[in-house]
C-alpha cells in the first residue's frame, strides 16, 4: 500500500521547514522502502491570495483522501487585516474542526543535549519527556451559547460555555490511555473538578475507564496544582490528559520547559487515524527566508506521523534517534547555538538528518 501524505507548507518558514521534511520523507522512500506519495497544496495566508480563502475546498478534498498532512505555519502580519474568515488561521481551525481532528498530542521531549536551554535549571528538566493529550473540538471554544450582550443595566458582558459530553471524555479518554500504555504506564487527568460541573463529570469519566487499562496508573490533578508541578518538578509527569482550554495553557507551559520552540512537534488525529502533523510555533516571519528556522520540530513531526497514522513506528524510531545523534555531534540552528557556537542553516540541518539516516541505512 502506498500513503498519501498531504503537504501544506503555509506561510514564511512553512515552506522552507516543509521542504526539509520533504527531504527526509524520500530519503525514508529510497533507503528504508517507504511507500509514500506526496501532494502539495495551500492553506493559510498562500491560500488566501491564490485562492482568495484561507482553505480551499480543493485542499479539503485532498486532505480527506490523504492518510495524513504535514503543515508547516500559516499566518502573517500582511494578513492581519483581512476580516475575520479569510484570516490565515481561520483556515487552520477550519481544517482542524472540517476533518474532526479531536485529539492533540504534544510531547515535551528534552534532548540531553539541550538540557542548558531550558528555562528551568538542567538537573530539574534533563530528561523529560512528557506527552500533553488535549482534547481539540470541544469545551469551551466550541460551547454555546456565546456572545456578547447587554445586560438589563445596561454594561456589556461576554459569555462562553463549558460543556463536554460524555461520549467526547471517553474518546479524548480512549486516545491517553492508549498513549500511557505505549509509554510508561502513568496517566495524569487534569481537571477542576473542585469548582465545575463539567469536570466532575470529566473525572467520573477517566476514572471509568481505568479498569479496562490495568497497565496504566490513572492519577487526577487540579488544573492550577498541575501547572504548578508542571515548573516544579516536571520530570514527575508521563502522560497528561485534559480538555481544551486547560490544555491550550498547559501545553505551551511544558513546552517551554524543553528551552526552544523549534524542537516541538504535534499531532491531531481523528477517531480513523488520519492525523495533521506540525511543528507547535508559528509561521516567525521575523526570521523568514534567512535560513535560520529550526526544521527540526517539522521533521520530528514527521516521525510522530509514521508512528500515529502510516503504522510505521520502526522508522518513526529512526527518524528521532537520527535527530538525536545530529544534535549529539553539536550542530545547531540558530535558536539552539549558545553564544560562540556556529550555526548551522535550515537546509544543512535537514541535509544533516538525511545523511544521518542514510548512515543507518547502511
Ligand atoms: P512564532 O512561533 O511564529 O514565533 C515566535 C518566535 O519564535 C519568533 O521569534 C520566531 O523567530 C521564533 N521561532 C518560531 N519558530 C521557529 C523555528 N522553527 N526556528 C527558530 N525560531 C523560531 O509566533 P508569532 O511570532 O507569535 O506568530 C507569527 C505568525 O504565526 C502569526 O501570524 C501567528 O498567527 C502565526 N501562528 C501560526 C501557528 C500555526 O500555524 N500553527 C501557530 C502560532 C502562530
Amino acid at each position: 500500500m502506498t500513503y498519501r501524505v498531504l503537504m501544506l507548507p503555509g506561510d514564511h518558514i512553512g515552506p522552507e521547514i516543509v521542504a526539509e521534511a520533504d527531504k527526509v520523507l524520500r530519503c525514508l522512500a529510497d533507503a528504508f522502502g517507504l511507500a509514500v506519495e506526496l501532494e502539495y497544496a495551500n492553506l493559510g495566508g498562500c491560500a488566501v491570495d491564490a485562492e482568495g480563502t484561507p482553505l480551499p475546498a480543493s485542499t479539503l478534498g485532498l486532505a480527506r483522501q490523504a492518510d495524513a498532512a504535514l503543515l508547516g505555519a500559516v499566518g502573517g502580519p500582511e494578513w492581519d487585516g483581512l476580516a475575520r474568515e479569510r484570516r490565515p488561521e481561520r483556515g487552520l481551525l477550519a481544517i482542524r474542526a472540517e476533518l474532526g481532528l479531536f485529539a492533540n498530542l504534544r510531547p515535551a521531549i528534552l534532548f540531553p543535549e539541550l538540557a542548558g536551554a531550558s528555562s528551568l535549571r538542567p538537573e530539574v528538566v534533563s530528561g523529560l519527556d512528557i506527552l500533553i493529550v488535549r482534547e481539540l473540538t470541544g469545551g469551551i471554544y466550541f460551547g454555546d451559547p456565546r456572545g456578547i450582550r447587554e445586560r438589563t443595566d445596561g454594561v456589556r458582558e461576554g459569555f462562553n460555555t463549558l460543556v463536554y459530553g460524555a461520549d467526547e471524555i471517553a474518546r479524548i479518554g480512549q486516545v491517553a490511555f492508549a498513549a500511557a500504555e505505549r509509554r510508561g504506564g502513568q496517566l495524569c487527568s487534569v481537571d477542576k473538578a473542585n469548582v465545575l460541573e463539567s469536570s466532575e463529570l470529566w473525572r467520573e469519566v477517566m476514572t471509568g475507564l481505568a479498569p479496562s487499562h490495568p497497565g496504566v496508573e490513572l492519577s487526577h490533578m487540579y488544573v492550577d496544582n498541575a501547572a504548578m508541578q508542571l515548573v516544579r518538578a516536571p520530570r514527575q509527569f508521563d502522560v497528561m490528559v485534559t480538555g481544551n482550554l486547560f490544555g491550550d495553557i498547559l501545553s505551551d507551559c511544558a513546552a517551554m520547559l524543553t528551552g526552544s520552540i523549534g524542537m516541538l512537534p504535534s499531532a491531531s488525529l481523528d477517531e480513523q487515524g488520519f492525523g495533521l502533523y506540525e511543528p507547535v510555533h508559528g509561521s516567525a516571519p521575523d526570521i523568514a527566508g534567512q535560513g535560520k528556522a529550526n526544521p527540526l520540530a517539522t521533521l520530528l513531526s514527521v516521525a510522530m506521523m509514521l508512528r500515529h497514522s502510516l503504522d510505521e513506528g520502526d522508522l518513526a524510531d529512526r527518524v528521532e534517534q537520527a535527530v538525536a545523534r545530529v544534535l549529539a555531534s553539536g550542530l545547531r540552528t540558530a535558536d539552539l547555538a549558545a553564544p560562540g557556537d556556529s550555526v548551522t542553516p535550515t537546509a544543512a540541518m535537514g541535509d544533516a538528518v538525511v545523511e544521518a539516516l542514510r548512515a543507518e541505512a547502511g
